[in-house]
């Protein structure tokens, strides 16, 4: 079954209301509807603004969600309200949310929940330290932090994996397309269901113009979850036209 490669930009906490110009020059850097899927996810306080400022085949996600879908959790944001502002997808898990605020994979399991229920796609983020990769535990981390971060009976085409080593995150060092392809087809392998060939299985951790094409000429790597490069709409539209 042919998976439609996505390219997700992770803002992280960047971003202000003069951002909005990345949108336009975004725009005027893509010739026309990529073949692949695009993804924005902007801090909260631009999604709406982002949104009208980009064209409809860019699709927006959150950063992160709450479990719970509405209530007294100051600060929070439910799924259904990113869905509201027209959010297509949220990052849930991403290692920056696992070691800075301490979640683990049952909490990440409960977002992820939360987000299908609010018909969001959750991009369920995964990934090894680097003592963890120097130790040869790299692939038993992952596996479990995916066992138990994926919520029950979820249909491969309504979740999206990200594999992102720590080690690999901000730092500009990227896996090899060897040990991240050896890592993708693992995941598709220890995926519960029978619908394996559906599911899409993003890397990320310092991708750029450069390694872009190597990353995404591989196998099981249907796309990339970017962070820095996203911040730059030349990268960012590089990286796009890499994966067609
Ligand atoms: C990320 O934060 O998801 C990420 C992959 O960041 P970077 O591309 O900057 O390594």
């Amino acid at each position: 079954m042919p998976r439609t490669a996505l390219i997700a930009g992770n803002w992280k906490m960047n971003g202000l209301a003069d951002s909005l110009k990345w949108a336009q020059a975004l725009a005027g850097m893509l010739s026309g509807r990529p073949s692949t899927d695009v993804a924005i996810c902007p801090p909260a306080t631009l999604i709406r603004a982002l949104g009208e400022q980009l064209p409809d085949f860019v699709a927006l996600g959150g950063q992160d969600c709450s479990p719970h879908p509405c209530g007294a959790h100051t600060g929070d944001i439910a799924a259904s309200m990113l869905k509201d502002l027209g959010c297509r997808y949220v990052i849930v898990g991403h290692s920056e949310r696992r070691a800075n605020h301490h979640e683990g994979d049952d909490l990440v399991k409960a977002k992820a929940r939360a987000a299908l229920d609010a018909r969001l796609i959750p991009i369920v983020c995964v990934g090894e330290t680097l003592a963890e990769r120097e130790t040869g535990q790299a692939e038993q981390v992952v596996i479990g932090q995916l066992a138990a971060s994926l919520p029950d009976n979820v249909p491969a085409g309504e979740i999206v994996i990200a594999y992102e080593p720590v080690w690999a995150i901000g730092t500009g060092k990227t896996a090899t397309p060897d040990d991240a392809q050896a890592m993708h087809a693992q995941i598709r392998k220890a995926w519960p269901g029978e619908d394996a060939q559906a599911l899409r299985l993003l890397y990320g951790g310092s991708v750029k113009p450069e390694n872009a094409a190597q990353l995404l000429a591989c196998s099981d790597i249907d796309g990339a979850l970017v962070g820095g490069a996203s911040l730059d709409a030349a990268a960012f539209a590089a990286i796009v036209n890499a994966a067609r």
